[in-house]
């Protein structure tokens, strides 16, 4: 037993007194420690971790160089609130963003602690600049768990399921033309694009009461679906067009994991706003958003922030991160993963429950599915996640069926090999 005297099946029971069945578990493990892509329990169970605490830890768990500024931040002060005394740290991190985002500027940065506030303050941006109230998200989209994030999110669920009611003023287009994988012609994506934006404009809401467009360039918890290219770019010119805020929410697609340090850049979309979190604050939590001065600066005096907004430490860590993307070229190494992972995930196909292959970088995903019906298997896809824990690999799924990549980037190539092995041993044996 590593540290604690208490084993993960007692542990398990008080959270199971103690905790509601809300907040959910990928499964019964109480974490001792965690070290770059690896993960090791209360009973001493390494693991190699393809979940990186849902996408947070592109940089590594407890990079030498964050915990260093986290450390060093916490001995000077840990919270003094923006609102009230500033520092450097915010601002520093601030004037990185703006130079790193794909915008050509000038650009300004305000922190929150969330994705899911990211997502709400683009909103309460994007509504302040152009003084409509419209916002338009994707079904399968998802964007938290707050009032207006789960509202905007496209699925019922369980993010919103007995919720209601919901935030006014949500309009939704349909996933399929945009992010489908059916092989399709460029042309056939655009009529397809088309046909949705004008059914959207026609019976729902028309473009000029439209403050925003929030969209994923990968969806996440939808299932790993990238955009296609000509869809978000057809996003961007309706948006120009008719005065729309484009938001890319670059919560969990961003940060390095899809190969660049914006998912938006591999398409070379420029968004108007980018909502970031997860991997921004390497554990730290910490989110952003950056955006176009001129939109950026329309709320009011007081109108966005918070007590624990771009919080010190988390800060200082992100700062930390920043250096580390930048140091070890994380964004390129994810996409020397991905090429792997694609690789061994397309051997696999050769089993009839793997369905569809796709990824974008180091963002990659693996379908189950029935072998007679090609339906989603969610019952299957559990099984092999667990007979992947169980083998020393955590790994969890999106939208049920999908498993999905989210390793943290300093996996080395040993790890990486060792978990494919462990993951393709697992899909084998659930036939
Ligand atoms: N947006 C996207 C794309 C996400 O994937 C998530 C979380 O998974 C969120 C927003 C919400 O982030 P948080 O859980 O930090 O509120």
């Amino acid at each position: 037993m590593a540290t604690g005297t208490l084993t993960n099946a007692e542990l398990m029971k008080r959270r199971e007194a103690a905790v509601p069945r809300g907040p959910f578990n990928v499964g019964p493990i109480f974490a001792d420690r965690a070290e770059g892509a690896l993960l090791w329990d209360v009973e001493g169970h390494e693991y190699i971790d393809f979940c990186g605490g849902i996408g947070v830890v592109n940089s590594g768990h407890n990079h030498p160089a964050v915990v260093d500024a986290v450390k060093r931040q916490a001995d000077r002060f840990i919270h003094t609130c923006w609102h009230v005394a500033m520092y450097d740290e915010y601002l520093r991190l601030a004037e990185r963003l703006n130079e790193l985002v794909p915008m050509p500027g000038p650009n300004k940065t305000a922190f929150f602690n969330s994705g899911a506030e990211a997502g709400e303050n683009c909103v309460k941006i994007a509504r302040a600049y152009t003084g409509r109230a419209g916002v338009v998200s994707f079904e399968r989209g998802f964007h938290g768990r707050t009032l207006l994030g789960m509202t905007m999110t496209g699925k019922v669920k369980p993010y919103t399921a007995g919720f209601g009611p919901f935030a006014p003023e949500v309009y939704r287009l349909p996933y399929q033309p945009f992010f489908s994988d059916r092989p399709r012609t460029d042309d056939e994506v655009r009529a397809e694009c088309r046909g949705a934006l004008d059914r959207l404009f026609h019976y729902h809401i028309e473009p000029e009461s439209i403050a925003c467009i929030i969209v994923e360039p990968v969806l996440g918890e939808g299932g790993f679906y990238p955009i296609h290219p000509v869809a978000f770019a057809m996003l961007r010119e309706e948006c120009t067009k008719h005065g729309i805020v484009l938001v890319s929410d670059e919560v969990q697609a961003g940060f390095g994991r899809c190969g660049a340090m914006f998912a938006c850049e591999r398409y070379d979309i420029v968004p108007d706003l980018i909502a970031m979190a997860k991997s921004l604050g390497g554990g730290m939590p910490l989110s952003a958003v950056t955006g176009t001065a001129e939109i950026m600066d329309a709320p009011g005096i007081g109108g966005i922030g918070g007590t624990y907004g771009g919080n010190p430490l988390a800060c200082a860590a992100a700062n930390a991160v920043l250096d580390v993307m930048e140091k070890e070229a994380l964004p390129e190494r994810a996409n020397a993963i991905g090429k792997k992972v694609l690789s061994k995930f397309r051997d696999l196909q050769a089993h009839d429950w793997v369905g569809n292959v796709r990824g974008l970088g180091a963002m990659c995903a693996i379908e189950i599915i029935d072998p007679e019906t090609k339906a989603p298997d969610t019952a299957r896809a559990g099984r092999i996640t667990v007979a992947a824990r169980e083998k020393g690999l955590l790994v969890m799924t999106a939208s049920g069926n999908v498993i999905r990549t989210l390793m943290p980037l300093v996996i080395t190539d040993d790890q990486l090999d060792r978990a494919l092995d462990i993951l393709a041993d697992a899909i084998a044996s659930a036939g």
